[in-house]
């Protein structure tokens, strides 16, 4: 088969996680037999460097018309001044794609739980998803104003938009272990009342799924207390930015866990939990897993090559425990070193 991807390298460490991630998909493309077709488009601080614009016409059209989008990263201090920073271009491209739902799949692979700052026995086996409402919510609420003495932010929720990302969880979780966590603060907020409300109507549609309702803050507790009882854990957009980076920890580190962000129909946007980290940019040291995990994801979710995507999980969890492991899991496997192995150990079939 032939698939169409647009790659958005980004700025920081996004280029050389990006090279990583498309010579992975290469090796896939070759022992499975498909063509992947890449199309690089500009997107963030390089395209303000470029074009004066963060996400340039000519990149949202790509976008539009891919099967689907991987992104490195965007962002640096340097264009934090600018009145278009690539932030606000990340933002516009997921409004522009209608990207509603954004998963993060948290999984402690065996070979990296001693890593974990917590310890193994409680993260051994984790293996949940974070369901975050991407397009609505406090970070898009209107007014939203910064004066000289006091500011407004705006958290504002429809029943639509709500009922939209639950429906998501519970699908999801029928796909798994059909359990549902589903996170607000219904005790102070007029959108978690609503929310819990919707939950509660919606379980209705699946009596197979157990659901569970935890307020944000016991839920941040939970997460590090008994992460292994988590299966889909849906929440709205500011609380599910902070609980999936508290997640991210369990792992030992932001540098392995990706992410997918869907729409009702269209292309889904594939990219790593973290940021540009320009402290690491251009040293050959970043961890490439992020990225890696993240086309592994798109060849599951929008091609269903699940066969594909086992083999270079396998492979990645194979190469770790015989010790090539990046600087942020205190080895000193280069990104590049780290790729050359995993694409040998796929070649291989190992
Ligand atoms: P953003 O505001 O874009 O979320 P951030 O301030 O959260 O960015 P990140 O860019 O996500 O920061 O990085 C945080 C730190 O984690 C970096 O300083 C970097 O050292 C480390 N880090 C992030 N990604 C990786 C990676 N792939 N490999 C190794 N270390 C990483
Ligand atoms: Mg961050």
């Amino acid at each position: 088969m032939a698939y169409q991807i647009t790659a958005l390298s980004g700025d920081g460490i996004g280029p050389e996680l990006m090279a990583s991630g498309l010579q992975v998909l290469n090796q896939i493309g070759e022992r499975f037999e498909h063509r992947f077709t890449i199309q690089e488009k500009p997107f963030g601080g390089i395209a303000i460097e470029e074009q004066g614009n963060p996400l340039p016409a000519e990149t949202v059209t790509a976008c539009q018309q891919a099967d689907a989008i991987l992104l490195g990263a965007i962002g640096g201090e340097q264009w934090q001044n600018s009145e278009n920073t690539p932030e606000m271009g990340l933002l516009r491209l997921r409004k522009e794609l209608r990207l509603f739902a954004n998963l993060r799949p948290i999984t402690v692979p065996n070979s990296v739980a001693h890593l974990s700052p917590l310890k193994a026995e409680i993260v051994t086996g984790s293996d949940f998803v974070v369901v975050r409402e991407l397009t609505g919510g406090l970070y898009f609420g209107e007014p939203k104003e910064l004066r000289e003495f006091d500011a407004v932010d705006t958290l504002h929720y429809t029943k639509k938009e709500i009922d939209r990302i639950v429906r998501y969880a519970f699908e999801l979780a029928m796909t798994r272990r059909k359990k549902i966590t589903s996170v607000d603060k219904a005790n102070v907020l007029a959108t978690s009342k609503l929310w819990r409300q919707t939950v509660e109507e919606i379980r209705t549609d699946f009596p197979e799924v157990t659901v569970e309702h935890l307020y944000v803050d016991a839920a941040s507790m939970l997460l590090i207390q008994r992460p292994t009882e988590f299966d889909v854990l849906v929440t709205e957009n500011l609380f599910g930015d902070i609980l999936s980076d508290e997640a991210s920890v369990l792992t030992g580190s932001l540098g392995m866990l990706p992410s997918a962000s869907h729409s009702v129909s269209g292309p889904s946007l594939y990219e790593p939990i973290h940021g540009s980290a320009p402290d690491i940019a251009g040293k050959n040291c970043a961890n490439p897993m992020s990225m890696i995990l993240s086309v592994a994801l798109m060849l599951r979710q929008s091609f269903g090559l699940h066969e594909e995507a086992n083999a270079i999980e396998l492979a990645a969890d194979q190469i770790m425990r015989n010790g090539y492991l990046t600087a942020d899991l205190g080895g000193s496997t280069t990104t590049t070193d780290f790729t050359k192995q995993l694409c040998k150990k796929i070649r291989e079939g190992g």
